[in-house]
């Protein structure tokens, strides 16, 4: 893989699980892609083979709190494994890394008794949890918009939540899924946001359909009809939904940014040996200029955008704010990646568009990652503002 310059070095406790993360998604989620992207049974049944795989292994839930069964890398250290085990979108889940937002949510925000009887089955892989914030008829940019409510139950401290939800990522195979709805004030109210754990088994909750992206499964709308919620299954302060969001965000889009970096790097290993070894009358494809520059290109991206996630990384392991940074790499990361596949792309002709590599997917994933968690101008606008306001 194209090698980590950029990076702080590795601290040793992660220089061995990385390099074993990044054989284990090489040579057992990879080969899989195809069965994990389709989704369905067969897709359930593989995730199921490599989680229990990367549990004799002893590669399970790394970044997890060991309190609950998790490895308990801190994130300096998990930061170096992320990027191995993000070279595959499905590496997080075959690892028992995904479900670390939830679980750290649950863990610092949950009441006692959605603790005891949510967070260790979750960091096991028994149950699912998924996050459902963006809706169809409110911009999700603007989260004070929320339309989805939940009203007080009839005195026995229940929530009754209704609205529509879409762009769910795990939606349909979730056991919980966590809702943003307004339990006070109005529409554009700063506070009166909460969060809310739903079950997916509660009566009035319904998958409405599937949402392909590029035609890959994985994305859901959801519907909530008066769902019955137990009072202790709120999360965080009533009204304070923002500020467990805000924070699980900054966590959330940091680890993304290490992910994709690995799928860059993907690509340009997949852009490098094509350039070397396909080959025309007067020499590999590799010996052309043009080529040439989308390798340096590919590369220079690369190279500058990796110290820009590590520095998110650094002020986040150090308990810092890390606003700007945050923003900065999520920019820089997804960039990276749609330029890096659509290089890749662009190198190997129209097997670049075919079945036969992943290129397809990862320019999928880097068009995608420019909306998801906030699309790019709002991190622009976002870091803009800070930095004016600091001056
Ligand atoms: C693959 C994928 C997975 C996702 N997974 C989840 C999930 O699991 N849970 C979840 O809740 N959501 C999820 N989302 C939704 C995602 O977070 C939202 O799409 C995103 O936050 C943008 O919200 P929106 O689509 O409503 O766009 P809107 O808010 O309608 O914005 C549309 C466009 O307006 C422009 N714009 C918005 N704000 C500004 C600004 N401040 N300055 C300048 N221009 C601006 C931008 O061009 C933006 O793309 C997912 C989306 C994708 C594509």
């Amino acid at each position: 893989m194209e090698d980590i310059a950029g990076a702080p070095q590795c601290p040793a406790e992660a220089a061995e699980l990385r390099d074993r993360v990044a054989a284990f998604v090489r040579d057992r989620v990879v080969p899989h892609e195809p069965v994990l992207d389709a989704g369905g049974p067969e897709a359930v049944t593989t995730l199921r083979q490599l989680q229990a795989e990367a549990k004799t292994e002893g590669l399970w839930a790394l970044p997890l709190p060991s309190e609950l069964g998790g490895r308990g890398l801190p994130l300096r250290s998990y930061a170096h494994v992320a990027e191995a085990e993000g070279a595959s979108d499905h590496g997080p889940a075959a690892l028992g890394s995904a479900p670390l937002l939830d679980a750290l949510m649950l863990w610092c925000h949950g009441s006692p008794g959605v603790r005891e009887q949510y967070a260790e089955r979750l960091v096991a892989g028994d149950i699912r949890a998924c996050y459902a914030m963006t809706e169809p008829d409110t911009p999700g940019t603007d989260p004070f918009l929320t339309a989805t409510r939940a009203v007080p139950g009839k005195d026995d401290g229940t929530w009754r939540v209704s609205g529509r939800k879409w762009f769910i990522s795990g939606a349909a195979d979730a056991d919980l899924v966590t809702v943003l709805a307004r339990t006070d004030g109005e529409p554009a109210d700063r506070d009166g946001l909460s969060l809310l754990l739903v079950p997916s088994d509660a009566r009035g909750f319904r998958v409405v359909r599937e949402l392909p992206v590029f035609g890959a499964s994985g994305q859901w709308e959801i519907d909530l009809d008066e769902v019955v919620v137990d009072g202790d299954h709120l999360i965080g302060e009533r009204g304070k939904a923002l500020d467990v969001a805000g924070e699980r965000l900054q966590l959330g889009r940091t680890l993304r940014c290490l992910r994709w970096l690995g799928q860059a790097a993907r690509a340009f290993d997949l852009m490098r040996e094509r350039a070397v070894t396909r080959t025309r009358s007067r020499g590999p494809l590799g010996g052309l200029q043009l080529v040439q520059r989308h390798v340096f290109e590919s590369l220079l991206a690369l190279r500058t955008t990796r110290p820009l996630v590590y520095e998110a990384v650094a002020r986040l392991d150090a308990g810092l704010d890390a606003h700007v940074e945050v923003g900065l790499a999520k920019v820089a990361a997804a960039r990276t990646l749609q330029q890096v596949a659509d290089a890749a792309i662009q190198v190997h002709g129209a097997a670049g568009l075919g079945p036969d590599t992943a290129l397809p997917a990862l320019f999928r994933t880097g068009r995608a990652a420019r909306i998801l968690d906030g699309p790019d101008e709002l991190h622009i606008t976002s870091v803009a503002r800070r930095i004016l306001s600091t001056t």
